[in-house]
């Protein structure tokens, strides 16, 4: 299984970065996009945005490329394809192109490198869709359902319901996923249809190198012949005036045609800095869905999900434990349980919940002896003036249930021990229970800051009495 290719793409241009300097990999390497992996043929897909970058690129760095993705990509001496973005769809550009551009057009077959040259046409009509990226494999909790909802349904009936779709949230919450899901669906489903992925920063670059080589038309025809056009991180086309001006025709263009836009964002419309007015009424103009940062309980299924198609089955306590790590990004989540299966995997260990903690989590400053359970559920139950001995009990009164929450979140934050010793410290069976309560927490946390400070008031008196 191939681990996620912006990973492999991240640590390649760390390992390129040392090998030919910063100014290499800025001029040349953050133009290429790793696109696409096909681990049958073995071919490694990169998308370049012009011809003179891939001739560039394709004549001095093939051998780069070859050796560090092939490694990282466990393939030996893998084929590289260059695609050229300008080159698909193919059709749209070749309509009534003058012979000239024709002649140039030609000339920007993707060069290809290694064996299996043949194979090099199967990626021009195609848009670099991730195919990792379903909605098989999208993980629902209530902080994604509705986005996910609207994306289901843009992908069952493009262009009809909800145009445009507008997808928003931080980073690393899933929004180039869902975008690939819609792309991978109408796909799927519907043969005759151009889907086109772009970020925005890219059709930035493509406008920019368009207005310069004089190809504005080729340009345009390209983005006007889509059926679904999907459009992510739209805020970076922010302060960029002239594409702004070019996407906004291109826009109406595909809206008055009927046909799909999704855009997703880092933040709302309104909140877009630097956005020609008419250009956010448009996007305000349709469906806007946000995604929050996951619960606790939907940071473990991801995990569990990701592992699974690892082939590895995690016991929810070790999820828990990988989980409750990398708060508030699904990408840092990714990125720990990666790292957690390569050290099981080239250590040959189990993974256990102390392996986690020696992974992932920095060697502890203090060197002072962990605080025990009954310590921190004394000070708790003192602190709000009651006994442990109501905390135990089983009552469903709110407050005692807040406070039992509490000094849960406090024993998983403040020591080594597992959920499953917490839990029967409470007499309960099951370690849920401490997940559920965790969550709870972390949540008052997010809605209150005074809880935040109570929180840490009531840890500061048990570090004092300790
Ligand atoms: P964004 O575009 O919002 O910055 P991404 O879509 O790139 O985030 O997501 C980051 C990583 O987290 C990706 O590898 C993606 O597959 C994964 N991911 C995000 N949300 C989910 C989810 N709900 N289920 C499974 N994987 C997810
Ligand atoms: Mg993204």
């Amino acid at each position: 299984m191939p681990l996620n290719l912006a990973i492999v793409w991240e640590e390649f241009l760390k390992i390129i970065k040392e090998e030919v300097g910063s100014r290499i990999v800025e001029t040349w390497f953050k133009a290429v996009t790793l696109s696409h992996w096909d681990t049958s043929k073995k071919i490694i897909y990169l998308e370049v945005p012009n011809a003179f970058t891939k001739q560039w690129v394709a004549s001095h760095y093939t051998h780069l490329f070859q050796t560090h993705l092939g490694r990282l990509l466990h393939q030996e001496s893998p084929a590289i394809v260059f695609v050229d973005v300008f080159s698909y769809p193919a059709k749209p550009l070749v309509v009534g192109v003058p012979v000239t551009l024709q002649d140039e057009q030609e000339n920007k077959q993707e060069s290809v490198a290694g064996p299996l040259a043949t194979q090099q046409s199967a990626a021009k009509n195609k848009a670099p869709l991730n195919a990792e990226y379903l909605f098989e494999n999208f993980v629902l909790g209530p902080s994604n359902e509705l986005a996910h909802a609207a994306a289901q349904a843009v992908a069952a009936h493009p262009g009809v319901l909800y145009n445009p779709l507008f997808i928003y949230g931080n980073s690393g919450l899933g929004k180039t996923h869902l975008l690939h899901a819609i792309g991978n669906r109408i796909k799927a489903t519907r043969k005759k249809i151009t889907i086109m992925y772009q970020t925005a920063d890219r059709f930035v670059h493509e406008f920019i190198n368009a207005i310069r080589f004089d190809k504005i038309h080729f340009f345009e025809a390209k983005y006007k012949n889509i059926d679904v056009l999907l459009i992510d991180d739209i805020q970076f086309i922010s302060n960029k005036e002239q594409t702004q001006e070019a996407f906004f025709h291109i826009f109406n263009a595909l809206y008055d045609a009927q046909k799909q836009i999704v855009f997703t964002s880092d933040s709302f419309p309104r909140d877009i800095q630097g956005l020609a007015e008419r250009l956010r009424s448009r996007l305000e103009g349709g469906m806007i869905t946000d995604i929050q940062t996951p619960t606790l309980e939907t940071k473990i299924a991801i995990v569990k999900k990701k592992a699974e198609s690892h082939n590895q089955q995690l016991p929810d306590d070790v999820a828990y434990s990988i989980a409750s790590c990398a708060l508030h990004n699904i990408r840092e989540l990714e990125g720990a349980l990666i790292r957690v299966l390569a050290f099981a995997s080239l250590t040959k260990q189990p993974i256990t919940i102390a392996m986690i903690e020696k992974v992932l989590v920095k060697v502890k400053e203090s060197k002072t002896m962990p605080v025990d359970l009954k310590h921190i559920a004394q000070s708790v139950a003192s602190y709000y003036s009651v006994t442990i001995q109501d905390l135990r009990s089983i009552k469903r009164n709110k407050d005692l249930s807040l406070i039992r929450h509490i000094a849960m979140y406090l024993m998983k934050k403040m020591t080594p021990v597992s959920l499953t010793e917490i839990a029967s410290f409470w007499r309960r069976k099951d370690h849920s229970t401490v997940i559920h309560a965790v969550d709870k927490i972390e949540k008052n946390i997010q809605k209150n800051n005074d809880f935040l400070l109570t929180l840490a008031e009531i840890e500061r008196r048990i570090n004092i009495h300790h």
